[in-house]
Parts: structure tokens; C-alpha cells; sequence
């Protein structure tokens, strides 16, 4: 191989060093299975370890493995993996010409210290829930890494186990084949239909004993040091990265199920494990360890003289064979009890609960009767601590989905690398303006940065007083707009219930524009609502003042999901502005494509406020929100009083919500709120043809409101009735909440991922919940 096409020396070793990465050092051989290694120990005493592929390597395959190792430079287990050096111009992996053979892949990781596992045999119960712990840590990392090479086709893929049985033939003794032959049986027949419904991503793969390396810590006890050889690394079932190595941790123990446990609770300790997952991983061991035999034998076929291949895979079945003699519900039991007493400070729901009424703000709320603890969350669903799924219904917080990979991605980069403020230059800040501003109309194109609802809607008042010069304000009745003095005191939810201290006497408020319950119904009542909005500003006028502005949400949330009658809102924002006020559109729940039809619910109403607030879903999560205005108001508010905002417009910030904005756009999600949207809604009429107790079935795209009545005639509110859906609902997996002003509307504002099974299923469930009610 190599420049002069001999097997590589240290020679060529060192001279690659010196010539492509800069280093001047000295070269030692290592051992390697597959690649040719060398230990580089440069001038200064640096470590690292070039690595030499073998003649005709994948090279997409291993440019996966370098963009993984690249992708968690960032992450939280940076220290435990191998850092990727890059040449001097910037690349991470570099061909060599091997003569005939093809090319040689040369890349340059930093070095590990430390010893593999395999030769400590003495393991503390505190070791193996680290390893677990580091391997969840690991996995949670690598959420949404991907690249084209993830999803070959590899032979140590576990969920491909049953192929193997093409290698059957290679093993000599007709009793272990036989063994083997039963092992493969069952996982064709029992574990593979079992694992289609399980979290999938890209994960290590080869969490084996020789991988993970062990060092001493200063009071002697060994703690792991790092994982190396990312070579199997690839896109599978995640619970695998685990099973994989309770395989190796069992081998030639006493008690071998008892030591896999330990790394089974370290593990879901910090990646919770669901139930499925859980009852599956002593029959994914048997599959990893079958991979094992079955390709020792292969490899024996073809280097029939390696001795080492027979002695390494002595233990691998010794323990295939304790295997058959191990009860698979009694392993899922200990499974089940070390998670249930998983090492880390994992405290009870009554406990958390304890600790909430003594340490925490006395008002704040829980949900449900019995309270949920939440631990994991994925796309459009949320896992508790038990590893029960729930389909969310509610959390339009986590618009592009929980926890969605790209925008933890972007945060944890740009967090890895820098965060300070706006008076700075930073691109991210320029970026997100342009973005951000882009999707608004003309003449729409200034924006503010700030961190929550409240204080984007604070911003409002601040920039419609310094416009308008008045303080005189209209809202709905009902209305929440944050939760500051300056807008509790105009958010009649608020200041007009419990603890409240009224309205205050520049906030005037009107009904809310409701054509089923409120004082104008039906579909044709806009103006008459509008009618209302000008009698509040003759009122205004009436004691000599004049109107700032109008505060609205385009569509009604806290209300109960209300969805304006047409023609109100610019029947309403054409008065308030011949008055000389400014309408200020809330869109901090209603924003970003949930009405499918536009990006911004106000356009569905159409009208173009003056002033518009964002929040929740901005971030995905992430706290962050803004207001966009025009140049003109915008103006107004230069009066020699510098605006900042300490964490408004960090360069974090902007980095996720450039995310969030790539996410609806490149999966389309607008487009998907209107279906998915329009489904649950056809779904929910034909609810309302056979449940009485359905009043009103009312939405736009994802944004829905079901309200519960006892008589279709009064509109009694079944408010009780409407806390037994929620808490059916939730006993069935799926978590919606009530609203409005009598607590009988069912709110739906699902994470916008949501899927049309998850549709069908919620029908299927409310149906049988009202049923049962009725
Ligand atoms: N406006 C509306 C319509 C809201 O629903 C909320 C929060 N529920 C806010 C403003 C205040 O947002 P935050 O809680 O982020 O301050």
C-alpha cells in the first residue's frame, strides 16, 4: 500500500503525519482489527491515533463515522469519544493511493487513554450504571444525526438478526447450530414484529468490551475514560446501543442478568426506556450474541488458522447456552425493577410534588388529579416516568415537535461555540431578522427580539403608546395577554378572576367575537361585533381621550379556541385606525402555519395589523418571542432611550429560530396542519352527529375547539363532564386539556408533526369516552 505500494510502516506513518495534519512526532504500531493504526506522540507529548482503512474501504461509510464523531464535538459527550483531527486544509478523512488494491482512507483521531473493560474484572455496580448512563447520554446526542451512509446494510445490524441463518452452515457442531438455528426462530417469529413500533435513530452500535475503555480515577476506583471505533456505527432500533452491551457485560459472570441490569438502570435513568423497550432487551442480547457466533464462524471459514477467533467466542457461547435457561419474563421483571430504582436523583411523583409546595412559588398549577411526570418527549409524543406513551394534544409550545433534532442540534452547536447579545455583530441575528421579517406583509419588516409572550406583548403597549401617545386600550373579554402588571391589568381571565384587581380604567373591553354562545350568534355576526369595538371607542372619545390601541389574538385561545366570525377583525381594525389607534395582533399561540392555509392566523382573517406578538412556538420550546412592526411605529420609538434586552436576539436564540423556520419549511408542516387538521376536524363533526353532549365543533388547520354542552338549546357548559374526557382521555393516552370561560371547550393545538393515525386513534378514543359519558 501506501506512496511506495508496501504495507504501511511508521515511516509512512509519520511522514503522512508531518506532511497533511502539521505534526511532527513519532509513530508506534498499534493494534487494530480492520484498520492499521499508529500511536503519533508528537514533539509537545500530544497523543492521537492515525488510522490506516484497508485497500478499497467504503469510503462513504467511514466519511459516516467522521461526521458522527464531528457531530459530537458539540454534545455532552464530547470528552468520551474521539476527537476528529483535520488535515491542514480542512478535511477529516484523505485517500492513499494502495496500488491495484484501491485506495487507502487515512484519518487522524485523538487518543483515548485508557484500558479496555475486558480486562477489569472486578466491575462496581457504580461502573456498569456510568456505562449505561454514558451510553443514553450518548444516544441522546447523536438525535438527529443523519447521513447517507447511516442506513446500509450491515450484518451487525440487530434488527437484521434473522439473516444470519445464511450462515448457519458455517457452524460445525450440530448442537450449537441447532441452539443457534431455535435463537433465530424466535426472533424471526416473537422479537421482529416487536420492533417496528420502537425510537429509531443513529446510534454507536459496538458497545462490546474492547471498545470501552476504563481508566483509574485518583482514589483507585475505574471509571469509564470513552468509547472508540465508530465502524458499525449506523441508523437502527436505539434500545439496541443498549442491549449490545448488557451482551458483553454478561459474559463469564456469575450472575449475569444482574449485571446487565445495572447498565439497564444507568441507561434509563437517563433515557427513559418504554415498556416495549424494556421487555425486549434479553431477546436482543441473544441476538447480538448469535450475531456473534455467526460471524466468528464465517470469518473461521475464511482465516481457518486464527486461533483467536475460537478462544474469543468461548464465552460468547457459554453464555448463549445459560441463555436458554433463562426465563424471558423473569429478565423483563429485573429489568423492570432496576429502572423502577434507577441510580440517578430520580424522585417520585408525590415527592416532586413535596418538594414543588415547599421550595416553589405557592401558585403555581399541576395538571390532573394525578399529576404526570413527564420525562422524555418525541415529535407529538411525550413519555411519563413509567414509559407510558401519551399522544400531546395540547403543547403548541413544541410546534415542529418535541425535542426535534434539528433545532436541539442547532441550539447545542451554537450554545457549544457562542452566546452573548445584541450589541455584538452576529450573523445568526442578521439572519433570523431577514427570515423572520420575510414572512410577513408589507408593510410588516421591522422586528424586536425578547424571550416570552409577555414581554413581546409589553414591548406592544410600549410601541402603541410611543405611536399613538395615548394609553387607552381595547380588549376581549376573556382575554390573556401575559403575565406583568401592564397586561394582567388589561387581561380580563386575569385581573377579572380570583385575586384579581379589576380592569384597569384605560383598558375597555369587549365580548368576544363568539357566534355560538356569545350575545351575536351565528356565522354572519362579524360586524356585529365590530359594532361592538365602536361603541368602546366612542366611549373612549366620549370622556375626551383618545384611542392607542386594539389587543387582540387573531383567533381566541384562552377564550375557548373561538374562531372570529368573518369580517370582525377588519371591520374592528378599520375603526380602531380611524380613530387613530393601532391594532396589535397576539399570535403567540396561533402563529406559524398552525391555521394551514397561511404562516400567520391574522392573513386568515385578512388583515394586516399594525403591530404583531410571537411566542410559544418560536422556539419550539426554546424561550424566545418577538414583535414585528412597521418602520414607521417603529420610529415613533426612537426617543433617545436605548432598548436592550440581555438575552432578546442571542446569537442561541436566533440559531433555533432559524430552526424552527427550516423545519416547517422543509417538512412542510403548514401544508400537513391543514390535512391532519382538516381530518380531525371532519372526525370530530361526525362525533357531533352522534354525541349530544357536543355543542360546537369549531377550528382552523390544528387549532380546534370541541365545546361540551348538556343542552344543545341552553348551551348549559358541561364543564364536569368535560374534566372526565380529559382525564378518560389521558387514562387512554392522549393529553388534552379544557378552556374558555366556563372550562367545557376541548382545546386541540397538537404539536404540528402530528399524524393522521394519531388522528384516527384520538377519534376512536373520544368516541368511546363520550359514549360511556352519555
Ligand atoms: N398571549 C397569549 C395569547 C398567551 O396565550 C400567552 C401565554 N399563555 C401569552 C401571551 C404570554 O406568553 P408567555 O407565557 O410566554 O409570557
Amino acid at each position: 500500500m501506501t506512496r511506495n505500494g508496501v504495507f504501511p510502516t511508521v515511516g509512512n506513518a509519520e511522514s503522512i503525519a508531518r506532511e497533511e495534519y502539521g505534526l511532527h512526532c513519532q509513530a508506534e504500531p498499534l493494534p487494530g482489527e480492520v484498520d492499521r493504526n499508529f500511536l503519533l506522540i508528537t514533539d509537545g507529548g500530544d497523543r492521537w491515533v492515525l488510522k490506516i482503512s484497508r485497500p478499497g474501504a467504503d469510503e462513504l461509510a467511514l466519511g459516516c463515522q467522521i461526521e458522527a464523531l464531528r457531530f459530537l464535538e458539540t454534545s455532552p459527550v464530547a470528552h468520551l469519544v474521539q476527537r476528529v483531527l483535520p488535515t491542514r486544509d480542512g478535511r477529516g478523512l484523505i485517500p492513499i493511493e494502495a496500488g491495484e488494491e484501491g485506495r487507502c482512507w487515512v484519518r487522524v483521531l485523538s487518543y483515548l487513554d485508557g484500558v479496555p473493560l475486558a480486562h477489569f474484572s472486578d466491575r462496581p455496580v457504580r461502573l456498569l450504571e456510568e456505562i449505561g448512563r454514558a451510553l443514553a447520554r450518548l444516544d441522546l446526542a447523536l438525535r438527529g444525526f443523519d447521513h447517507p451512509r447511516a442506513h446500509r446494510d450491515l450484518v451487525w445490524d440487530i434488527e437484521r438478526t434473522h439473516e444470519l441463518a445464511r450462515f448457519a452452515e458455517h457452524i460445525a457442531e450440530p448442537a450449537r447450530r441447532e441452539m443457534v438455528e431455535r435463537h433465530l426462530d424466535r426472533f424471526r417469529e416473537q422479537v421482529l414484529p416487536r420492533l417496528t413500533g420502537l425510537e429509531r435513530g443513529f446510534i454507536y452500535n459496538d458497545a462490546n468490551d474492547h471498545n470501552l475503555l476504563v481508566r483509574s480515577r485518583a482514589d483507585g476506583e475505574p471509571e469509564l475514560a470513552g468509547l472508540i471505533d465508530f465502524g458499525d456505527s449506523l441508523h437502527t432500533i436505539i434500545v439496541a446501543e443498549l442491549a449490545i452491551v448488557c451482551a458483553y457485560l454478561m459474559l463469564d459472570r456469575e450472575d449475569p442478568l444482574a449485571e446487565a441490569s445495572r447498565a439497564v438502570a444507568g441507561y434509563h435513568s437517563v433515557r427513559p426506556l418504554t415498556a416495549d423497550e424494556r421487555s425486549l432487551i434479553l431477546d436482543l442480547v441473544v441476538a447480538r450474541l448469535c450475531a456473534s457466533v455467526f460471524l466468528a464462524a464465517q470469518r473461521r471459514q475464511v482465516e481457518p488458522d486464527n486461533e483467536y477467533l475460537q478462544i474469543s467466542t468461548r464465552p460468547v457461547w457459554r453464555l448463549l447456552e445459560r441463555m436458554t435457561m433463562i426465563d424471558p419474563d423473569e429478565a423483563t421483571r429485573t429489568f423492570e425493577d432496576a429502572c423502577a430504582h434507577s441510580p440517578t436523583p430520580s424522585r417520585s411523583a408525590d415527592e416532586i410534588v413535596a418538594v414543588r409546595r415547599r421550595h416553589l412559588g405557592f401558585n403555581l398549577s399541576v395538571s390532573y388529579s394525578e399529576p404526570l411526570k413527564i420525562v422524555r418527549g418525541q415529535g407529538q409524543y411525550l413519555f411519563d416516568d413509567q414509559g407510558r406513551r401519551y399522544l400531546d394534544l395540547v403543547n403548541n409550545v413544541c410546534h415542529v415537535g418535541h425535542c426535534h433534532p434539528h433545532v436541539g442540534a442547532a441550539a447545542q452547536r451554537q450554545m457549544a461555540v457562542l452566546n452573548t447579545n445584541t450589541r455584538y455583530l452576529h450573523d445568526n441575528l442578521a439572519e433570523y431578522a431577514l427570515r423572520l421579517t420575510g414572512t410577513f406583509p408589507d408593510p410588516l419588516d421591522v422586528c424586536f427580539l425578547v424571550n416570552s409572550g409577555t414581554e413581546a406583548n409589553d414591548l406592544a403597549l410600549r410601541l402603541a403608546r410611543a405611536h399613538t401617545g395615548s394609553k387607552e386600550i381595547i380588549v376581549l373579554d376573556h382575554a390573556y395577554h401575559g403575565h406583568s402588571p401592564s397586561l394582567i391589568e388589561i387581561s380580563p381571565y386575569k385581573c377579572e378572576g380570583p385575586g384579581g384587581e379589576g380592569l384597569a380604567p384605560h383598558a375597555h373591553k369587549v365580548p368576544m367575537p363568539d357566534a355560538y354562545r356569545g350575545p351575536h350568534r351565528g356565522p354572519d355576526t362579524g360586524d356585529a361585533y365590530a359594532g361592538e369595538v365602536r361603541m368602546a371607542i366612542a366611549e373612549v372619545e366620549g370622556t375626551g381621550r383618545k384611542l392607542g390601541a386594539f389587543l387582540a389574538e387573531s383567533l381566541i385561545s384562552c377564550g375557548g379556541q373561538v374562531i372570529p366570525p368573518p369580517g370582525f377583525l377588519s371591520a374592528a381594525s378599520d375603526a380602531v385606525r380611524a380613530a387613530g389607534g393601532v391594532s396589535i395582533a397576539d399570535e403567540v399561540q396561533v402563529g406559524f402555519g398552525r391555521v394551514g392555509t397561511h404562516l400567520w392566523a391574522f392573513e386568515s382573517q385578512g388583515v394586516v395589523p399594525d403591530i404583531v406578538t410571537l411566542g410559544k412556538p418560536i422556539g419550539n420550546g426554546h424561550p424566545m418571542a418577538a414583535v414585528i412592526t412597521t418602520k414607521e411605529i417603529a420610529t415613533s420609538f426612537v426617543t433617545g432611550m436605548e432598548y436592550f434586552n440581555t438575552f432578546g436576539g442571542n446569537p442561541v436564540s436566533c440559531a433555533v429560530g432559524l430552526a424552527v423556520l427550516d423545519v416547517i419549511e422543509h417538512e412542510g408542516l403548514q401544508q400537513h396542519a391543514l390535512e391532519v387538521g382538516n381530518r380531525m376536524q371532519a372526525g370530530l363533526r361526525e362525533l357531533h352527529e352522534r354525541h349530544p353532549l357536543i355543542g360546537d365543533v369549531r377550528g382552523l388547520g390544528l387549532f380546534i375547539g370541541v365545546e361540551l354542552v348538556r343542552d344543545r338549546e341552553t348551551l348549559e357548559p358541561a364543564d364536569t363532564e368535560a374534566s372526565r374526557v380529559i382525564d378518560e382521555m389521558k387514562a387512554r393516552g392522549f393529553l388534552l386539556s379544557t378552556d374558555g370561560p366556563f372550562h367545557n371547550v376541548l382545546k386541540i393545538k397538537p404539536p404540528m408533526v402530528i399524524q393522521a393515525h394519531d388522528v384516527e386513534e384520538m377519534l376512536e378514543a373520544l368516541d368511546e369516552v363520550l359514549s360511556a359519558l352519555e
